[in-house]
């Protein structure tokens, strides 16, 4: 479970927050879409929950761990494990293959990546519909890196996928399946699922809506289903 209290983030020192949420609440395994027009503080949000932004004030827990009062290395290490992350520009590292993409964080943690693992990255590859695991990336179609970055995200067995508008750069047709592949992960493995989106067939599959205004929730719609 997600659970936001009194948050505030402000950037030099503003007076006004770029982000404030005075108390948030995401039960494990939803799906949550947020909204909200340029600046009104969504990727600050995305950030300020996977540990990436310093919150001026309040906490952010997670699972009842307040984040906040990690270490930088444990909060990058618990980060690795628990978040994946997708990004609209993929932000995959260039001139190395899609397969060495996917296995890149866990080389930061292990002096050698584990067969097991391995496999794991080249079964999640194949599932994207990526075949050619070695070819470098510079190379792939946006669709294809998005698949790629997708596959990255989900190596770790994240409990958290995040991900901030990841239909945005691509065409119609990459698009849903981008969408196909992250709904269908996040039902297969339980998984929360926040989505910074104005697609509305990515809002469509959320279980809940929320719109951001000036850094604030002004909006927050449950959808029939469940969670
Ligand atoms: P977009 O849809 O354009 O990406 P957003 O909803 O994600 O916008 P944020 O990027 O979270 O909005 O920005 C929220 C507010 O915080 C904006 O007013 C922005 O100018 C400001 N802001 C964001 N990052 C910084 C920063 N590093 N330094 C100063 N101000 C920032």
């Amino acid at each position: 479970e997600l659970f936001i209290n009194q948050l505030q983030v402000r950037f030099n020192g503003s007076l006004q927050a770029a982000l404030s949420i005075p108390t948030l609440v995401v039960a494990t395994g939803s799906h949550v879409a947020v909204t909200g027009v340029s600046g009104s503080g969504k990727t600050t949000l995305v950030n300020a929950i996977s540990g990436l932004e310093r919150c001026d004030i309040g906490q952010v827990f997670w699972d009842e761990q307040d984040i906040g009062r990690l270490s930088e290395s444990k909060r990058d290490r618990w980060r690795a494990a628990r978040i994946g992350l997708v990004m609209q520009d993929f932000h995959l590292y260039p001139g190395i293959s899609a397969l060495d993409n996917v296995l890149l964080a866990s080389r930061f943690y292990r002096w050698r990546i584990p067969s097991t693992l391995k496999a794991r990255a080249e079964d999640l590859l194949e599932q994207v519909g990526i075949r050619q695991g070695k070819q470098c990336v510079d190379t792939l179609s946006r669709g294809e890196k998005q698949r790629v970055a997708i596959a990255r995200a989900l190596l770790p067995q994240p409990s958290i996928v995040i991900a901030d508008e990841p239909t945005a750069s691509l065409d119609e047709e990459n698009g849903l399946q981008v969408i196909q592949l992250l709904t269908h992960f996040a039902r297969e493995e339980k998984s929360t699922l926040i989505c910074i989106t104005h697609d509305s067939r990515l809002t469509n599959e959320m279980y809940r809506h929320i719109t951001l205004e000036n850094g604030r929730p002004v909006k927050d719609i449950a959808i029939g289903r469940p969670l």
